[in-house]
């Protein structure tokens, strides 16, 4: 059968169905759509068809197409309530009409008087035949432009009874395979009937209800799966688990995103602060080592510490720490296989489950951003029925609660990794801790005892990731050393945003350095010294009380007005992924967020978060910076970036594929959430509205058209500042074209250097070379600062250049007028303004423009004295 198309009925504003305010159709309970909101005033036939049913009052009407799609059509909400008034139907119950016939002509200025809504829901009502595999949403539509897509669900899909069980076989469109998300969401469905409902795929079996057992089979894109189920409900049970499946979940393949992920997805997805490879702070910083070979053009790892114990790393967030090394290794726990008895045993572990789960939803009920998401994803899985029965029947065996638990989850984790699925074998990283957490409460530890180390720690690690964070005291940590990891990896952020020094991608050598040795941490000039001789140490002391010093007296200051010598205002601000990041802006002496990174709030979740509690977010950090201009980057997710239930199909090349403003528009009901939600904190004007990964006019024009219509839909008057960001070259050598519509311009440095030099950010072989101080970077920042001032736009900076101090007379040479660092740096990137005086800058970034090398211009920046 070949696909139905249906037209707009209605020229307007076509939205997803949960842009309607009323749960019968934002909900799905009439079936699925979207919804118009109408201009015009008369109903049109969108196919096609024969008229089923016109309603009493003539506000409603259906059709059934004559493949037997049935498409019911509301013109606005509570309208029956008008008893007929303002509609005219032009069409009786039997009637055929052709695709534009007129179908109900209404009075539309009495419904915007009278009615709750004008808006128009445009439903499927029997979705368990048609399935939409397109929808056109989120933008303007005219009677007869396409704006959905029906198929039929597949003729194949039948149940077969054999003695009490019924299987159905069918094929997954899900765009991911069954991930976590719609494994959870399987569950919650099955967990509704009583019968046992099993998934096959080639022979391999998991009872639905487990969310770790369905992963674990590894179901993907276009996979033929058997549901079975048995019981007195299995007929009605395989309808809906099957119905659900075939309906997408949001997540069916079609609309762009027509391939299976057949790689792994990047694991980095914390940008770049603070630095980057071969920065050194000396300068206005103050390094105090000669040039390095973590600063000299490619480096490769060391694979045996060198026997000048000097160990090159790549910055990912400058300044001096000595201290001593505190090894980053989980101890092993030691598990007897051999119980005390089923009884004990079993309690026992019960015990230990609900304590964990206790403490699990006490630091939710607190927790944001990416803490949140790792707290959720660990209470799920603690839920799983897989796992509990595993340990109880092991248990029953005669074995300990400890030793089942492990077996238990172990197992899983192994099934998990060996799927090969990259987002799978991070649910299995997720379920190794939480076996730590079980074992901990079994052995009657204190769950909230955080991993804690002696006074001056240098963390050395193979990697870290948030969660592990989580778990340690940082109070006496004085900076990180990871093994792999490149600059924009999560640690380099983490790092910078605690103001640690951080060296990343030092390689295999650093696990031949024993706890306690002594170490001198120079991330500025990329080198760790490994048991450093007297000299040494007496001149890193030398450098490191000049550090404290200078670092003193800049947070003594830090709440002064950010200005030149010479009285020109230079705006310093502050990135931001979280209210704590807030707070400690606002302590820094920060005068806004420059960038609001908020994919923060969407990353490692299973689903889209909601209006409401991105507002509350947003509130939330609008709050702490008590009336600072707040900047709110528009979602900026794939690339490096993946967020889970996002139908982004796997790309060969990522970062210049679906990411940025590009996911948005593709996904408007996404883009309009946003912008709601936005729109939605108070006091308004508070938040700017930042567009990331401009590459043309055309796109900033239809983000200004979202935004006007939400701002029309929510009934919000007041102007909002729209601006974009400048990380692709071409919105770097249009600036001009751009400012002429946007209200600011924010520049990206970390994607426009690797743009610029088609060096890949996530890689640390080209790591040593990715410098935003390229000549060829700095004078795209030059183009974008005088197309700005055409228009008389500011240009801003709220890339990792913004945060090196070698970089920022050059960037005010430039003419840049806004900088937004890490909030550690802020104050001593304010004491720096303060030294400098514009026209010594002028001349210094006019000279290194002219420089014919990223290391010429570093070398002339350690020489610029304001
Ligand atoms: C940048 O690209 O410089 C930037 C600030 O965005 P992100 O690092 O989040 O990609
Ligand atoms: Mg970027």
């Amino acid at each position: 059968m070949k696909p139905i198309i249906l037209t707009s009925p209605l020229q307007g504003w076509a939205s997803p169905l949960e842009a309607v305010p009323d749960p019968v159709f934002a909900e799905r309970m009439m079936g699925d759509g979207i919804a118009v909101d109408p201009t015009g005033d008369c109903l049109h036939a969108p196919c096609d068809a024969v008229v089923l049913s016109v309603h009493a009052s003539g506000h409603a009407i259906t059709l059934r197409t004559p493949e037997g799609a049935e498409i019911l059509m509301h013109i606005g909400l509570d309208t029956v309530a008008l008893g007929g008034r303002g509609f005219s139907p032009c069409v009786t119950e039997g009637a055929s009409v052709q695709r534009l016939d007129p179908l109900i002509r209404f009075d539309l200025d009495l419904l915007v008087c009278e009615a709750r809504a004008v808006i128009t829901p445009v439903i499927v009502t029997n979705p368990e035949r048609f399935t939409i595999v397109r929808r056109e949403t989120g933008k303007l539509v005219g009677i007869g432009e396409a704006i959905m897509t029906l198929e039929p669900r597949d003729a194949a899909d039948v149940a077969v009874v054999e003695g009490d069980t019924v299987r159905r076989t069918i094929v997954v469109p899900l765009v991911h395979g069954i991930h976590a998300r719609p494994a959870a969401r399987i569950g919650e469905i099955a967990r509704k009937f009583v019968s046992e409902v099993k998934i096959t795929k080639d022979e391999r079996e998991g009872n639905v209800r487990s969310p770790v057992a369905l992963m674990a089979l590894g179901v993907k894109l276009g996979d033929e799966i058997t549901l079975a189920a048995t019981g007195p409900d299995a007929a009605d049970a395989l309808a809906a688990i099957g119905d659900l499946i075939l309906g997408g979940m949001g997540e069916k393949a079609g609309s762009g995103a027509p391939t299976p992920p057949a790689a792994s997805p990047p694991t980095s997805v914390f940008p770049r602060e603070g630095g980057g490879p071969g920065i050194t702070n000396d300068g206005a910083a103050g390094s105090w080592a000669p040039a390095s070979a973590g600063e000299q053009g490619a480096r490769k790892p060391a694979t045996t510490l060198p026997a000048d114990g000097r160990l090159p790393g790549v910055t990912a967030s400058p300044g001096i720490a000595i201290g001593q090394a505190g090894l980053f290794r989980l101890a092993a726990i030691a598990v007897t296989r051999e119980g005390t008895g089923a009884t004990a045993e079993r309690a026992a572990l019960d015990a230990a489950l609900g304590l964990v789960a206790d403490r699990l939803a006490r630091k939710s009920a607190t927790a944001t951003g990416a803490e949140r998401a790792i707290l959720s994803a660990h209470t799920a899985l603690l839920d799983d029925p897989t796992l509990t029965e595993d340990a109880h029947a092991a248990i029953a065996q005669g074995d300990s609660a400890a030793y089942a638990w492990r077996t238990a989850i172990r197992g899983q984790a192994d099934a998990l990794k060996a799927t090969g699925d990259a987002r799978l074998a991070e649910r299995a990283d997720d379920m190794l801790d939480l076996e730590r957490q079980v074992l901990r409460a079994l052995a009657g530890e204190d769950l909230d005892e955080r991993l804690s180390f002696p006074a001056g720690t240098i963390l050395l690690a193979d990697d870290l990731l948030p969660s592990h964070l989580l778990g340690l005291d940082t109070a006496s940590i004085v900076g990180f050393c990871v093994e792999r990891g490149g600059p924009t990896s999560h640690v380099a952020i983490l790092a910078a945003t605690m103001g640690l020094p951080a060296l990343v991608a030092v390689g295999p050598a650093l696990a031949e350095i024993a706890a306690g040795t002594p170490l001198i941490l120079d991330a500025g000039a990329g080198l760790l010294h490994v048991a450093p001789d007297a000299e040494t140490q007496a001149t890193a002391q030398t450098a490191f009380d000049a550090q404290t010093e200078r670092r003193r007296a800049a947070l003594a200051n830090a709440a002064q007005e950010c200005r030149t010598q010479d009285g020109v205002r230079i705006e310093a601000f502050a990135n931001l992924g979280s209210a704590d990041d807030a707070e400690a802006a606002v302590r820094n002496g920060a005068e806004g967020c420059g960038l609001l990174r908020t994919e923060f709030l969407f990353l490692e979740r299973d689903s889209a978060p909601s209006v409401a509690e991105q507002t509350a977010d947003y509130q939330r950090i609008a709050d702490t910076l008590a009336g600072r201009p707040l900047i709110v980057r528009l979602l900026d997710i794939g690339g490096d970036k993946p967020a889970p239930y996002l139908p982004i199909a796997a790309e060969e090349n990522p970062a210049l594929g679906l990411r940025g403003i590009r996911v948005g528009l593709a996904h408007p009901e996404m883009l309009d959430a946003q912008l709601r939600a936005i729109l939605a904190v108070r006091p308004a004007g508070q938040c700017r509205i930042m567009v990331p990964m401009i590459a043309s006019l055309a796109e900033l024009r239809s983000v200004r058209t979202a935004l006007d219509a939400a701002a029309a839909a929510t009934g919000h008057t007041e102007h909002v500042a729209l601006g974009i960001m400048i990380e692709t070259p071409a919105a770097a050598v249009t600036a001009d074209l751009l400012a002429s519509e946007a209200d600011f311009l924010s520049i990206g440095t970390n994607d426009l250097t690797q743009y610029a030099l088609a060096m890949d950010r996530g890689n640390p072989a080209v790591a040593s070379d990715l410098d935003g101080l390229h000549p060829a970077v700095l004078r795209l920042i030059a183009r974008t600062c005088e197309g700005g001032a055409v228009h008389g736009k500011w240009t801003g900076v709220c890339g990792g250049l913004a945060s090196d101090p070698l970089a920022v007379p050059i960037l005010i040479g430039l003419g840049v007028t806004e900088l937004s660092s890490a909030p550690a740096l802020v104050p001593e990137i304010k004491a720096l303004v303060a030294t400098l005086t514009i026209d010594a800058c002028r001349a210094h970034a006019a000279a290194a423009m002219n420089c014919i090398s990223a290391a010429d211009v570093r070398t002339l920046a350690r020489s610029f004295r304001p």
